[in-house]
């Protein structure tokens, strides 16, 4: 069982990537486990045909501890298992804390089944602290990717994720897989995004492009995949997750000082204005 947290900047793309890449895989014949690590919980609504979650947090807090699996764990597209971590009450209690009780709620009742190939986490925000960095630190994910684009902000938070991986790599198993560049169009993005990958001795394991195509899926509550099948964006995503599916290449990120992450921006003709 493979066990893979995605990480990077709030808006990035991480929830509908994680669903279309998985969609992906649940085409190839893998079982697979989701856990939407955000308060939000919106990492499975594109699965589940919009249906919204009850999350574990809320049920834990509205029925006590004697919950039942079926609650909290719904199948979506392909029997992809489904299921939010949820939030703390906003202001009260720390969100990676709750993501860890969750997690752990999921082991007791039996989530974790033998038969699963891969179990997502798709975790909210970059690493600013040690909450969101939990699904790492607790060993539960042992590898990582890190969606990014060509944008300065985008980079800069990967960078920072890149040095929570490294953190916890030196004392775990765990380890980074890659980049994947979910473009927005910027000028030179994928040489950007292949150097910005390189400097952290990592990859750009894929380059996802831009494409209405995925607005119009998510309007209809679905994945690309489940949405229109014959799409090119479709076909992105399944060389996504053969991409994933096939990948070797795990290492313990080396991640950069601000200047040369400025220098790399400079050199692809980013910040010469
Ligand atoms: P995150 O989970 O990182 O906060 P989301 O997955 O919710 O981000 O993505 C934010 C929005 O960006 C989505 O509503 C989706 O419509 C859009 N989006 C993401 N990836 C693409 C893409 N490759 N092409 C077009 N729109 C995209
Ligand atoms: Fe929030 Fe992070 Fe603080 Fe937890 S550690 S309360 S997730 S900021
Ligand atoms: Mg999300």
């Amino acid at each position: 069982m493979r066990q893979i947290a995605i990480y990077g900047k709030g808006g990035i793309g991480k929830s509908t990537t994680t669903q279309n890449l998985t969609a992906g895989l649940g085409l190839m014949g893998k079982k697979i486990l989701v856990v939407g690590c955000d308060p939000k919980a919106d990492s499975t609504r594109l699965l589940l045909g919009g249906l919204a979650q009850k999350t574990v947090l809320d049920t834990l807090r509205e029925e006590g501890e004697e919950i039942e699996l079926d609650a909290i764990l719904k199948p979506g597209f392909r029997d992809i298992m489904c299921v939010e971590s949820g939030g703390p009450e906003p202001g009260v209690g720390c969100a990676g804390r709750g993501i860890i009780t969750a997690i752990g709620m999921l082991e007791q009742l039996g989530a974790y089944t033998p038969d699963l190939d891969y179990v997502f986490y798709d975790v909210l925000g970059d690493v600013v602290c040690g909450g969101f960095a939990m699904p790492m630190r607790e060993g539960k994910a042992q590898e990582i990717y890190i969606v990014a684009s060509g944008e300065m902000m985008a980079l800069y938070a990967a960078n920072n994720i890149a040095k929570g991986v490294k953190k916890y790599a030196t004392t775990g198993g765990i380890r980074l897989g890659g980049i994947i560049c979910n473009s927005r169009n910027v000028d030179g993005e994928k040489e950007l995004v292949q150097a910005f990958a390189e400097e952290l001795g990592s990859q750009m394991i894929y380059f996802v492009p831009r494409d209405n195509m995925v607005q119009r899926a998510e309007i209809n509550k679905k994945t690309v995949l489940e949405f229109d099948d014959t799409a090119g964006q479709a076909q992105e995503y399944r060389n996504l997750a053969t991409a994933i599916n096939n990948n070797k290449m795990f290492v313990i990120p080396k991640p950069m000082k601000q200047d040369r992450l400025e220098e790399i921006l400079m050199e692809h003709g980013l910040m010469d204005i």
